[in-house]
């Protein structure tokens, strides 16, 4: 690790996140916020001209919530945040810059200086997620050296912790683990093996659309019901009645993992209303929620070809697998009891801090004390038209779950004589009609030759890297250079707007126009 660079990781979660450097003896530490706290809430509260980020944003939910945004991350890849704050409206990617410069100013206040970060994301992030995330840092003035997947992020931080990374005696068989990771908002599933320095994802799938927030909603909702009974007004109607029966729910939430029954308190127009409930009406309110989770870590384990028995163990990470029926479930699913050695809210900020160490040595020409080897959670292709039908069908370049880096291609055909130009629309996902697909961007190539002869090849080549960034190359026949092309993201920001942004979150520039947004 050089002096001046400190090896910093960084969690960006939907609900809380968290940072982490690698002290003088190469060990993750989380850095603690302003506050004091290990984790900061991922929450903004816009108070006029001033955003705040954290404790303080989340207290705003109780009375001032149409000024508060969160669980943005679940948002990333749309052109903007749903809600209006403060008469403006913000881009995802921008609200995460600033949770993101916050997590800096506090972690510069005790490290010094520095830019160089690692920053973490679902694994089952698709292409937007990952760019929106990219940008995100770039806009809260840091230089993101890498983007990696939380649950391997998880790994890494065990692997360190059982020996596999500084080679502690007595470890040298690899081990064969299923990474349950269930956040604030996000859940993720990998199979990974580990052992000899390196980390290798076998499979990995997930939802970015469950976790903790949804559990919560069960109760608020429950609540709201029992609420409408007894008094006729609805309290999810009012966004501060919402704000503060959300806080008391996770609350109750929290303590249902440590006790079998909680109150939650909810007030609204003038009423107030204390209802109990129990564990096990909580575990009843939310069974389909863990049932999803059952099914997609079944097709984990499946698409890595292996069953229950050939894990060596289950690790736990995210603060929501603190509910005990997520480990009653897995215990049942695979016969042991799953492993909670890693700190469920530290462990992904550390694994990102660690690979930030290994990107510093490798930047200082030292050799890294691991590597990763990650596989892409989303397939990914081209929209072309099928010859027969002539409907559009979506046409796989590189599977799911293929081992990254990997360069791949396919030969496509222009469709008629003489044709001036070709679009290539790249396409990410497993359905076979390409509008059922997220839509990663499009290139077009204009300067086609003349007099091109009808259903000429074109070969489409994707480069797709570990972070889960892409290139296209792009080459015609009788044409001997391959072309590199610009991807046109969709909802992604220019680099005019990203550049304004950044002055603007560092407080380098003093107002932003509205045509940046
Ligand atoms: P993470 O994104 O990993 O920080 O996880 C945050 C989620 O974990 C939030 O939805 C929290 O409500 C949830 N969480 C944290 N502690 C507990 C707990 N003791 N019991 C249940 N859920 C928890």
């Amino acid at each position: 690790m050089s002096e001046s660079h400190p090896a910093i990781g960084i969690d960006l979660g939907t609900t809380f996140s968290a940072v982490a450097r690698l002290d003088e003896t190469g060990r993750p530490t989380t850095l603690a916020n302003v506050e004091g706290d290990k984790t900061t809430p991922s929450v903004l509260f816009f108070d006029g001209d001033e955003v705040i980020v954290g404790k303080e944003a989340v207290k705003a939910m109780g009375d001032e919530m149409p000024c508060v945004a969160d669980c943005v991350k679940r948002e990333l890849g749309q052109r903007i945040y749903p809600k209006e704050l403060a008469s403006r409206q913000y881009p995802p990617a921008v609200l995460q810059a600033w949770v993101l410069h916050k997590l800096g100013q506090d972690a510069r206040a005790q490290v010094g200086q520095f830019h160089k970060v690692v920053v973490t994301v679902p694994a089952y992030f698709d292409e937007a997620h990952r760019k929106a995330t990219q940008d995100a840092g770039y806009m809260a003035g840091f230089d993101v050296m890498d983007i990696i997947n939380e649950p391997t992020a998880a790994a890494v931080a065990f692997g360190y912790q059982q020996g596999y990374i500084t080679a502690k005696e007595g470890v040298t068989q690899s081990q064969t683990i299923l990474v349950y990771d269930l956040g604030g908002g996000t859940f993720d599933v990998t199979v990974m093996e580990i052992g000899d320095r390196e980390f290798r994802a076998l499979a990995t799938d997930g939802d970015v659309h469950l976790g903790g927030q949804d559990w919560d909603r069960r109760l608020v909702d429950f609540v709201a019901e029992e609420f409408i009974t007894r008094f006729g007004a609805d309290p999810r109607q009012h966004p501060n009645s919402l704000g503060r029966l959300w806080r008391e729910s996770e609350d109750a939430k929290r303590t249902l993992s440590a006790r079998s029954k909680a109150n939650i308190l909810c007030e609204h127009g003038g009423h107030s209303l204390r209802v109990e409930v129990t564990r096990g009406q909580f575990e009843e309110l939310t069974r389909d929620l863990l049932d999803r989770t059952v099914f997609t870590t079944r097709e984990t384990l499946n698409a890595a070809g292996l069953g229950w028995s050939d894990l060596d163990r289950v690790l736990l990470v995210g603060g929501s697998t603190r509910m005990p029926a997520i480990g009653e479930m897995l215990k049942d699913l695979s016969g042991s009891e799953p492993d909670r050695t890693v700190s469920p809210d530290e462990a992904v900020a550390h694994g990102a801090a660690l690979h930030a160490g290994v990107l510093l040595a490798r930047h200082a020409g030292r050799s890294p004390s691991f590597k990763i080897a990650n596989v892409n959670s989303h397939s990914l292709g081209v929209a072309a038209t099928d010859r027969k039908t002539g409907r559009p069908r979506t046409a796989t370049v590189i599977p799911r779950n293929t081992r990254l880096p990997v360069t791949a291609k396919r030969v496509f055909h222009t469709q008629k004589e003489n044709q001036k130009s070709i679009l290539v629309q790249i396409v990410e996902g497993e359905n076979a009609s390409p509008d059922a697909c997220s839509q990663v961007g499009r290139c077009s190539i204009r300067s086609l030759p003349p007099e091109l002869a009808a259903r000429t090849p074109v070969e489409v080549c994707f480069r797709y890297l570990e972070n889960g960034r892409l290139t296209v190359y792009v080459a015609i026949e009788g044409i001997d250079k391959r072309v590199k092309h610009e991807l046109l993201r969709e909802n992604s920001l220019s680099q005019e707007a990203l550049d304004s942004w950044r002055k603007y979150i560092s407080g380098l520039s003093p107002m932003i126009t509205s045509e940046i947004q």
